[in-house]
């Protein structure tokens, strides 16, 4: 399961998204300021401090030549510490971004899950290493994936054809919905938002081909042009699915205008992020009265669920619409949009023109120049299916432990600090600060990786790659969907330890960092304190931040929704997130596009919280140390800044940062640098800024 979760309805906040959106070099001709920093090694808030030895930027930790030293940090922070990497560093013409921290990590991960699946593909037949090694040997046997054809959908495509009746629709939906290829709609299960002890099943919103609703109700010029792009896309997906080239043409017209009717009638992600609008429980029999022209019956039967009696609608007014579409679309539109589907839900698996012609589209929304070689995109497809087989092996030879002790302490060190700072907040009365201390108690945490690794219960044939990743599928979908009834294991992960992101699921109350993350830059042993917490610090302290933003506060201690704030309190705290989405709002990525403030509400208040927690907690573990490092002509209090804006040094193509304006809840990297920065005094205070500095916001927020 991919971390963003965006198809399924799944409350997870992750560190970053679907890839990184990145940010061009500032606009050419930067201004010759005369800088006033980095100012003397000694800052005020340190002068009568212990004494200093003097090191390099290196031996702290932090990278010299990415920084441009010649722009003032009180102007361009960002451009001050990433200015000459972003000089130098160009996009990978198989990339639609690229970030010093994690694409950095990614890379070196990549090479090192390679050599580990080339050495499992010579594994002892029947373990788990030869199944991990046989599912990627079967998708680099390039020759056999062409001899395959589209063979591995045509039985699918058969049984398209043949659908006359909604009985007939209902059994292909079930097949297709199983191999996780999903017209119409999806199926998960969620914890119950009254008793997040429990799973319960939900129905969500789905089946669009483009990346958003929005993308086919925008009038603009921009998605006039996409949605023109995407419809001869469809088009040549339906001829290589084999229909008629006659045919395919007004075949791609109807499945836009279909998909364009679902569009309609789903949720904005910025509802979407709203959780009790999320949550509607439906009585099975109230289902098929509230979407009627569907066999819920068979559906829920043949899936194992013909037990449950009472489900959640994450989009009921989807429901009724998608009833309305079936029940008023022609035969020949349904047939057209269930190809579609089909072709599209497999065609990175299928033999080159299917994956050339995915490419193709995924290169319009994108800007990325040239396709991922074979073996990278392999891994990914490995990763995906049996991600703790590859967990493991990772961990065995790459994961030395040193750093799960200390992003341990770190986890301890950022609580401590958010218990201190929920002390001092003014807008708080007694009774909340008493249940948010409750809830930072019993806020979890899992580092590295799972204690329990799940098991892959299907069989993985060296010669059929393309059925390899649909019994993959079945299986997985099987296993999260016998999860409903039963209890949650809070102790189970929703990404793969190799994987460099972290994330909090505010039903379970806790965050998660895998073994991935914990690396140079994020976390080095040979570091200096300060630079660690600037990095993997601001993480942790970002993911706990998450607990507590619009959405996570709604939740409480057991991660049940229910409201525990005192009505005063919560007024005020809504204003203070409002002042947040307002900021960023101001924030134009490209003119005339702006931050979505409210979609990225809830990362942004994080990544206030992030920085600020991280600093707090820097500052106290370095208290009682009996000497101070100046590193380059940098305090700790700046070389903790630096590493901040160091771990989001990332460009991105336009293509791709607008697409992700839409549809990411992260601001854009150089804007969650600048936005956490713009309203916190210890970094005015580090870099001795003026009251009237660029950097610093004149209404700047501060939530936790
Ligand atoms: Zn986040």
């Amino acid at each position: 399961m991919r971390c963003a979760l965006t198809g399924f309805f799944s409350i997870v906040s992750c560190l970053v998204g679907s890839g990184l959106l990145g940010c061009g070099p500032s606009s050419g001709s930067a201004p010759a300021a005369a800088p006033s920093g980095p100012g003397p090694a000694a800052a005020a808030s340190e002068a009568a401090g212990p004494p200093a030895v003097e090191a390099t930027l290196e031996s702290v930790g932090l990278d010299a030549s990415a920084m441009d030293r010649s722009v003032d940090p009180c102007t361009d922070f960002y451009q001050f510490s990433c200015g000459q990497w972003l000089e130098r560093t160009e996009i990978p013409s198989d990339e639609a971004a690229w970030t010093r921290s994690f694409n950095e990590i990614r890379k070196r991960n990549e090479l090192e899950l390679k050599s580990i699946l080339e050495a499992a593909a010579q594994g002892a037949p029947g373990t788990d290493t030869a199944k991990l090694g046989t599912f990627y040997a079967a998708c680099m046997d390039e020759a056999a994936v062409e001899a395959a054809g589209k063979a591995p959908i045509a039985p699918l495509l058969a049984q398209a054809a043949k659908v006359k009746d909604r009985q007939g629709l209902a059994a292909l939906v079930i097949e297709l919905h199983r191999q996780q290829i999903a017209p119409f709609f999806e199926i998960a299960p969620v914890q119950d938002p009254k008793d997040a002890t429990r799973w319960i099943a939900d129905l969500d919103q789905g089946g669009l081909g483009l990346p958003d609703r929005d993308y086919y109700l925008r009038d603009d010029e921009r998605s006039t042009k996409l949605r023109a792009t995407y419809l001869e896309h469809v088009e040549r997906m339906l001829v290589l699915a084999g229909t008629p080239a006659a045919r395919a043409k007004a075949g791609a017209r109807e499945v836009l205008a279909l998909e364009t009717e679902l569009a309609k009638v789903s949720k904005t992600r910025v509802e979407r992020r709203e959780p009790k609008n999320m949550f509607n429980r439906f009585e099975r029999a109230q289902l098929a009265a509230a979407a009627p022209g569907f066999d819920w019956d068979a559906y829920f039967q043949k899936l194992g669920l013909a037990e449950v009696t009472a489900l959640n609608l994450s989009a009921p007014k989807f429901f009724s619409g998608l009833s309305s579409v079936l029940g008023s679309a022609k035969p020949e539109a349904l047939h057209a949009y269930l190809d579609w589907q089909i072709v599209r839900g497999m065609a990175r698996h299928l033999s080159k023109p299917f994956v050339d012609e995915s490419f193709r589209m995924e290169q319009a929304l994108t800007g990325q120049a040239e396709i991922r070689p074979r073996w990278r995109r392999c891994l990914a497809t490995t990763d995906n299916a049996l991600g703790d087989l590859l967990g493991q092996a990772y961990v065995q030879s790459h994961f030395a432990g040193e750093s799960k002790a200390a992003a341990e302490n770190m986890v301890h060190a950022i609580s401590a600090a958010f218990q201190r700072e929920l002390g001092s907040l003014t807008w708080m009365d007694p009774s909340t600060r008493e249940r948010a201390g409750q809830k930072l108690a019993a806020m979890g945490y899992l580092i590295g990786y799972p204690e329990q690794w799940k098991p892959y219960g299907f069989d993985v044939d060296r010669k059929s790659y393309a059925q390899n990743v649909l019994r993959a599928r079945v299986f997985d979908l099987q296993r999260e969907l016998a999860k409903v009834g039963t209890l949650v294991d809070k102790r189970e992960w929703q990404i793969s330890a190799p994987t460099v992101n972290a994330y909090y699921s505010p039903q379970r109350n806790h965050m998660v960092f895998p073994a991935g993350i914990l690396q140079p830059p994020f976390y080095d042993v040979k570091s200096g304190v300060a630079v660690n917490l600037g990095a993997i610090g601001m993480v942790v302290g970002h993911e706990l931040t998450h607990g507590f933003d619009d959405e996570g506060s709604q939740y409480d201690a057991q991660g049940n929704l229910a409201d525990w704030w005192a009505p005063e309190v919560g007024k005020r705290f809504k204003e203070k997130t409002q002042c947040v989405a307002r900021q960023y709002g101001e924030y134009e990525v490209q003119p005339g596009l702006p931050i979505n403030g409210q979609l990225t509400l809830g990362e942004n208040i994080a990544d206030l919280g992030g920085v600020k927690l991280a600093f707090a907690a820097y500052r106290a573990l370095r208290q009682a140390a009996p000497e101070r490092v100046n590193a380059g002509g940098f305090n700790e209090d700046q070389q903790f800044f630096i590493a901040v804006g160091q771990a989001w040094c990332a460009k991105g193509r336009p293509e791709y940062e607008r697409m992700m304006v839409q549809v990411n809840p992260h601001s854009v990297p150089r804007f969650r640098v600048r936005g956490a920065l713009a309203g916190l005094p210890e970094f005015a205070s580090a870099f001795s800024c003026p009251a009237d500095a660029p950097m610093l916001a004149k209404n700047a927020c501060s939530v936790w």
